[in-house]
């Protein structure tokens, strides 16, 4: 393994304080319910982004990332506002900048980060390296904020720093899953509970496919979505469509323009699906949650349409080969998908995605199997 110790000095010049950790996440189901109030259930990934980190007495903040343009961003914490970093250093810096507006005395710091979480495949790479920064500071400043509190933080340093609109599961689940359990999280209280799970046990795999493509049309899509889902609950009268049961949704059609009813039928459904799956695990019927990622990535493609042919794709060749089910997990438009397929099914089941991309003329995907993994931690 790289020993990220050295390469800290080797780039600060001196040893760290010490070495955290903070890992991506696939979300099991819950897709587009986080910007709504609704519930979620994303697990941590092994895969971490992690922090080597040293406390700086000259308010100074020193970046560099093994992932990153290959030099030191150093910025003063003093100066650090939203639109003045650009690129990766914007997420580290941002974190910074907003544990100093929730009036957190944080001073400098040098950070090196390495990662083995792919970016831009939706698994959230944004949030561990968000959320190792967070682990860091914390302890090198001393601020005792719990593992909620570093999600709020990290989350307003994507939002408002770097100026992504993301909803705050990514970093809830970064900060706050545990080993062998998923985390169901209810996105507008903050009340979050760990479901035990255990894949190898029911004689299950979970496979990660990572398609490789990212349609550029994403994150304007994003945000119009977000505004349109604001758009129907203020249409329908309520706060956020997580405030709608599906009885609602006839009524609901009445009120609304053609284009915002197949949102508002997703929102209302996945939360229903959320609420099922938690029910399968809590009853130890891991097998029971194959129908309904299926159910789940069938909403995304025709109501909520946020799939895309490459998507689409590996959960159509997953289930023929036998997959019990699959979806695309993210916000959408490429990314990954996870698929839950029987240990010995495996291979059929990689094997039949890996022909359907080479006939389909689309470049190979990369997969890998996925155990619920543990949130940010210290680990030197
Ligand atoms: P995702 O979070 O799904 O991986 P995002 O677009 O939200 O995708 O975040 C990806 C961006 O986060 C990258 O383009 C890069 O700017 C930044 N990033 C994530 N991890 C790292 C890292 N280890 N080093 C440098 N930049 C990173
Ligand atoms: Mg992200």
């Amino acid at each position: 393994m790289i020993d990220v110790v050295k390469e800290f000095d080797a780039v600060h010049g001196t040893a760290p304080d010490g070495v955290w950790a903070a890992p991506g996440r696939v979300n099991l189901i819950g897709e587009h319910t986080d910007y709504n109030d609704g519930f979620v259930l994303p697990m941590a990934l092994s895969h971490t982004t992690m922090a080597a980190a040293r406390r700086r007495e000259d308010g100074q903040l020193r970046l560099f990332s093994a992932q990153g343009d290959s030099r030191v961003s150093a910025l003063a914490v003093t100066e650090l506002t939203p639109g003045v970093v650009a690129g990766w250093a914007g997420y580290p810096a941002g974190v910074v900048w907003a544990l100093g507006e929730a009036g957190h005395d944080v001073g400098g710091a040098d950070l090196f980060f390495r990662s083995d979480v792919p970016t831009g495949a939706g698994l959230s790479s944004s949030a561990a390296l968000e959320c190792a920064t967070a682990a860091a500071l914390n302890d090198l400043y001393d601020l005792g904020l719990t593992p909620p509190e570093l999600a709020l933080v990290a989350q307003r340093a994507e939002n408002a720093f770097v100026g992504v609109p993301c909803g705050v599961m990514d970093q809830m689940a970064s900060a706050c899953c545990t080993e062998g359990t998923a985390l169901h999280l209810d996105t507008r209280t903050l009340e979050q509970r760990h479901v035990p799970l255990d894949f190898e046990a029911a004689g299950l795999y979970l496979l990660v496919v990572d398609t490789r493509v990212k349609h550029d049309l994403g994150n304007g899509a994003y945000a119009a979505l977000r505004t349109d889902c604001e758009r129907a609950a203020g249409l329908l009268g309520v706060p956020a469509l997580r405030d709608l049961a599906l009885a609602d949704l006839e009524a609901a059609d009445d009120r609304l323009p053609p284009e915002l009813r197949p949102l508002v039928r997703h929102v209302v459904t996945e939360n229903l699906r959320v609420a099922e799956a938690v029910n399968c695990l809590n009853g130890g019927d891991v097998r029971g949650l194959g129908a309904i990622l299926t159910a789940g990535h069938i909403s995304l493609r025709d109501d909520y349409r946020v799939s895309c042919p490459e998507t689409d794709l590996v959960v159509e060749a997953a289930v023929d080969a036998g997959a019990l089910g699959a979806r695309m997990t993210g916000g959408g438009f490429g990314g990954s998908v996870i698929t839950l397929v029987e240990t010995a099914t495996v291979p059929k089941v990689e094997d039949n995605i890996t022909r359907a991309f080479s006939a389909a003329g689309f470049p190979a995907p990369r997969s890998f199997t996925a155990m619920p993994a543990a949130g940010a931690r210290r680990i030197r």
